[in-house]
């Protein structure tokens, strides 16, 4: 049977006053039904370009041009606008990072939630009123009947994103995109949501794409890991593998950057060097201007992505070389 999402050879840009920049440069990878796959990597990476795309909205000046994004075998990029809007929301859903921008300010949490329930499943106001309210209740909110009559402005950052996460799970999505969902929240609150999206995810078996630049998150919620540096995958593998034997140097050098226990958590830009100018992309490995490990060859030669081990791929020349 056909995984629950595959994503082909995926390229979109992004025409600027400067040239076409290749934000995302022929990236595959897959979910399966249930699994939590994590794509990692620093912001300029391509990670939320790649979700956008898979969403349908990449808006102007941007624009997939190659590609193919199955969802349990049918290709989204052929659906037209209005399919996808039947799609969105609803077989696949998105919870961003800052639910504010998300959540209409005019409008209460109980009635926003019934809207999208009403306009992709044959209910009555009354029948997708009780569902918004059992959501609610599913994602935790205490006093949920009376929390449906709130305005966004009314509730907590950790509120609205519970409040986003029945929305969000609302009808049931195979698939649940999470772009940073957490970054916003301070850290205890960030735990509870990360284990609130677990949860029911697992009790519904949807598949998961949790995009981050956290490591920790990673590792408590991953099944899987899609490094990408420059637009590209580096490295994919099964989160043990991936923290146990990683295999690119970039990854490494994420990894190393990771605090030790007891030490307050750092972001990933603690790897010397930023993420290449994708308009004056270096030439041969894009990483090379900041990896340890570079040689001459590496100036010249573009790497493929080549197999570490069964389910372990690398995007290095000097994979059997490199070691943590
Ligand atoms: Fe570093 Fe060379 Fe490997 Fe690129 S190909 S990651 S520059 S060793
Ligand atoms: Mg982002």
């Amino acid at each position: 049977t056909a995984k629950l999402l595959e994503v082909n050879n995926l390229h979109t840009s992004f025409k600027t006053e400067d040239g076409v920049v290749p934000s995302v440069g022929g990236v595959s990878f897959t979910v399966g039904r249930g699994e939590t796959l994590a794509i990692v990597g620093e912001s300029g990476s391509g990670k939320s370009v790649t979700s956008l795309s898979i969403m349908g909205l990449v808006g102007s000046p941007g624009k997939v041009t190659a590609g193919e994004i199955r969802l349990e075998g049918k290709d989204l990029l052929q659906l037209s606008k209005r399919e996808m809007r039947k799609y969105r929301g609803n077989v696949i859903s998105m919870i961003f990072q800052e639910p504010m921008s998300s959540l209409n300010p005019v409008f209460t949490v109980g009635n926003q939630i019934r809207e999208v329930i009403q306009q992709h499943r044959r209910m009555s106001k009354q029948e997708a009123k009780a569902r918004s309210i059992e959501m609610l209740d599913r994602v935790g909110i205490p006093g949920a009947a009376k929390v449906a009559g709130y305005f966004p402005h009314q509730l907590s950052g950790g509120m609205r994103q519970r409040v986003m996460i029945a929305m969000a799970l609302a009808c049931q999505p195979k698939l649940l995109i999470a772009d940073e969902p957490t970054t916003a929240l301070d850290v205890t609150i960030q735990a509870q949501i990360l284990k609130l999206i677990g949860q029911l995810s697992k009790e519904e078996n949807t598949g998961i794409i949790l995009i981050t630049h956290d490591l920790g998150v990673v590792a408590e919620m991953a099944d899987r890991v899609v490094v990408m540096y420059a637009g590209e995958v580096v490295e994919e593998a099964n989160v043990f593998d991936l923290f146990e034997k990683p295999g690119h140097p970039y990854t490494i050098g994420l990894l190393a950057s990771l605090p030790k226990l007891n030490e307050q958590r750092e972001r990933l830009d603690s790897i010397p060097g930023t993420v290449p100018n994708l308009l004056r992309m270096p030439g041969g490995c894009p990483f090379h201007p900041r990896c340890p490990y570079a040689q001459e060859q590496c100036t010249k030669v573009h790497p493929d992505l080549r197999e570490k081990a069964s389910g372990h791929q690398v995007r290095c020349l000097r994979m059997e070389e490199v070691s943590p």
